[in-house]
């Protein structure tokens, strides 16, 4: 089925437009952009009528993909709409009538939906899946079941409850659009599902080109306006670098990859192999990017330097290198985070006897201190009572789209459990009667 398009009307292109552009790809909308330079307003055409300078909460309310919010008291609160959250919403929703909010900072999907390639292994999908699309029925799902959505609004603070058997715990997010009117929701159950952050460039020179030559996702719209004239510059040597270097190869781009170590020293060997075979892509390794400047001409945005003292004039640079968390705020909520894994990122959020990860290391855990706990542990729990994490953000998660979402309904059933054992916090939250099955 061809896809609704929308249309942008612009005087010039900026990050805003880009921006929007984005978050509208990521909605599964074909975007048009019109530069015409006699507007003096940025007019979004979703549907018939033009919004004028609209906010991307206000174009998300236009599209109609979730529903708008209702209430400022809900059973369950998911932060985070990608895979793992989407997947906890709408098991909350169609298993465990949970009135449930999913507050997203950006566009629904998540990261999952600017993963640039088709998904072979997933269950059912026997002709594989494009990441994006799975992540939009995921999202119509979510609206079928009757999931609330507050989108383009960041979590920023958050003060759990410390009681399990009276949890009501407040989030606050602010929408970078609307910066002084943030929203307050309270929650008997939260959900972090927050993934990784993309790891930015640290060279300063990088800096000024972000979204506008430099770029740290490849989603398959950046590959349709790309010929056979272009040079793209890819920085990384995981997965996703390898594929989106195939990806822009199949366009007929020339494709250089900067590699700091090898071609196979982190890359699957399945990826590797096609890169080996590909004339289009030249392989640099053990070589980073030292200095970006801007260039002119056809098919040229800016020249790269290297560490190896190569220059490479290109049409656009995507940097695939790495992920983080960003949990400093859910840290100072004290929520446990592991920082001293020697193998993953600092700062993700500790689950199940995770919550004890230093002093099971240093071997100096009791388990009399903490038989309560202990009595309570669930997989996908942190140590607070009611607030759980599933997805990449969770110290253990493998980090993959099926696993996330698997996550994401293992942690309904968490709560599902959290609730048979503290059926009260239902009814004195939301203001209605729990379902039955948990007063049973
Ligand atoms: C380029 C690339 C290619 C990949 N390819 C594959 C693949 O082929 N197969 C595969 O299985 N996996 C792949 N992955 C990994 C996969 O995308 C992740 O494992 C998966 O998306 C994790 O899902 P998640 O729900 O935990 O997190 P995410 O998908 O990252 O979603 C988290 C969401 O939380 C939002 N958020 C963060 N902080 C806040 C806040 N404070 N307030 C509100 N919202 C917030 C973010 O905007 C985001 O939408 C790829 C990843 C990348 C980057």
């Amino acid at each position: 089925m061809p896809k609704p398009t929308a249309t942008i009307t612009v005087n010039a292109k900026d990050k805003k437009v880009e921006r929007i552009k984005r978050f509208l790809e990521l909605s599964d909308y074909e975007v048009k952009v019109i530069v015409d330079p006699k507007a003096t307003d940025t007019l979004v055409t979703v549907g018939t009528t033009p919004l004028k300078n609209p906010t991307l909460a206000q174009i998300a309310a236009a599209l109609d993909l979730l529903l708008p919010r209702k209430r400022s008291a809900y059973d369950l609160v998911v932060i985070g709409g990608g895979p793992a959250g989407l997947a906890a919403a709408i098991n909350a929703r169609s298993l465990y009538d949970l009135t449930t909010l999913v507050i997203e900072q950006y566009a629904p999907g998540g990261t999952a939906a600017t993963a640039v390639n088709q998904i072979d292994n997933y269950l059912g999908f026997d002709e594989g899946i494009a990441a994006e699309d799975l992540c939009h029925r995921a999202v119509l799902q979510a609206k079928k079941f009757g999931a609330e959505w507050l989108p383009s609004y960041s979590v920023s603070a958050f003060k759990p409850s410390d009681d399990p058997k009276t949890t009501k715990h407040e989030i606050t997010a602010t929408n970078p659009d609307d910066p002084n009117a943030p929203v307050s929701v309270t929650a008997s159950l939260v959900l972090l599902a927050t993934g990784l952050v993309p790891r930015k460039l640290t060279q300063p020179t990088a800096a000024a080109f972000e979204d506008e030559g430099v770029y740290y996702y490849a989603l398959p719209a950046d590959a349709e306006g790309v010929t056979a004239k272009d040079t793209i510059l890819v920085i990384g040597g995981g997965d996703s670098a390898g594929r989106a270097a195939l990806m822009f190869s199949a366009k007929g781009a020339k494709v250089v990859m900067l590699i700091r170590k090898t071609l196979t020293t982190d890359m699957l060997k399945v990826i590797s192999d096609q890169i080996t075979a590909d004339k289009n892509i030249t392989v640099v390794e053990g070589t980073e990017a030292k200095e970006f400047k801007a260039a002119t001409g056809p098919n040229a945005k800016l020249t790269v330097t290297t560490t190896k003292s190569a220059s490479y004039t290109v049409a656009a640079v995507y940097a695939l290198i790495s992920a983080d968390p960003r949990t400093k705020w859910i840290e100072d909520a004290g929520i446990t985070v592991v920082r001293k894994d020697p193998a993953d990122p600092a700062g993700l959020v500790a689950t199940g006897l995770d919550i004890f990860y230093d002093d099971i290391r240093n071997g100096t855990f009791d388990s009399k201190k903490h038989a309560n706990e202990l009595k309570h542990l669930t997989d996908m729990g942190t140590n607070k009572p009611g607030v759980f994490a599933a997805g990449d953000v969770r110290f253990r998660a493998e980090r993959r789209i099926a696993t996330a979402a698997g996550e994401g309904t293992e942690a309904a059933l968490s709560m599902h459990n959290f609730l048979k054992a503290n059926p009260k916090v239902l009814d004195a939250e939301v203001g209605r009667a729990a379902p039955a099955y948990y007063l049973a």
